[in-house]
């Protein structure tokens, strides 16, 4: 599943190609995803200018000269190809949506398993949207601070990985960076949320930050590709400290494996934790 660095190199992909660009036609070829695609979306949609491409926890949202903007949610599997004008292409299968540009490029959103969303929003009416109303601050904006974090996580009896994939507490945190920063924070993810405060909670926003600003970067080399052969945005290697690394010791202590000291995976909300007992407290 997509997550927020995944998401947000998509975006940057997207606003590199498309800004500025004005769209010609949109081919729907289904009636929707998880939710129907808007009515008349085609027809909404076709001669509008692209002028931003922003990115809110894991939503898209494409705005244009006038009208409402796209927001585009890739869910479990949904993925953004650019197809190059001139390159030859014919939809595959999965290839819900194509949206052709004013330069004879493609942009394909493609998801087998359809739990992607697409959907119109008047830029003044976001907030309130139900999409967007409850979500928390954005973690690499500025904003997001051990304070700000403490609050939202003050007398929450929860664990401490259940309240970050709280999207209320912090937005666009999933499964995988959740368990990678609580790693590098040294926070044991049975931790009760609200025993998190002061230097913890700070050390918490910055092991946040690092984790997702280092997928970024393993994710930026491969924008400048997107012009390949099947031109893919966001998918991209990068190696994790704890995740999915069951019985190995953890990179940074002297994890015995012996002593029933490595990476241990516990089922935490239906969802599976990595974590290093050793190391996190
Ligand atoms: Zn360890």
């Amino acid at each position: 599943m997509p997550e927020l660095p995944e998401v947000e190199t998509v975006r940057r992909g997207m606003a590199n190609a498309i800004t500025g660009r004005t769209i010609k036609a949109v081919d729907i070829r289904r009636e929707g995803l998880r939710t129907p695609f808007p009515k008349d979306m085609a027809e909404r949609l076709s001669g509008r200018k692209v002028k931003k491409c922003l990115r809110r926890a894991k939503y898209i949202l494409v705005e244009f000269d006038r009208g409402p903007a796209m927001s585009l949610h890739l869910g479990m599997s949904g993925r953004i190809s650019l197809i190059a004008p001139k390159q030859a292409y014919e939809p595959a299968k999965h290839d819900h949506l194509i949206m052709m540009f004013d330069n004879g490029l493609r942009l394909v959103f493609n998801d087998p398993r359809r739990f992607g969303m697409v959907f119109l929003v008047e830029s003044e009416v976001r907030d309130t949207h139900k999409a967007f109303a409850n979500l928390g601050p954005e973690p690499l904006e500025n904003d997001f601070t051990g304070p700000v974090l403490a609050a939202a996580l003050k007398g929450r009896k929860t664990n401490i990985k259940a309240a970050l994939l709280d999207q209320r507490v912090v937005a666009g945190l999933g499964n995988i960076y959740i368990c990678e920063a609580l790693y590098h924070a040294r926070i044991d993810p049975r931790r009760e949320a609200g025993t998190i405060t002061g230097r913890q909670a700070s050390d918490l926003v910055r092991a946040i930050k690092k984790v997702l600003n280092e997928a970024l970067e393993a994710g930026g080399s491969t924008l400048r590709d997107y012009r390949q052969a099947d031109g893919e945005l966001g998918y991209f290697q990068h190696r994790f400290a704890v995740y999915g690394r069951e019985g190995k010791p953890c990179p940074d202590c002297k994890c015995d494996v012996s002593t029933n000291c490595s990476i241990q995976r516990i089922t935490q909300a239906g969802r599976s934790t990595f974590f290093c007992p050793c190391r996190q407290k």
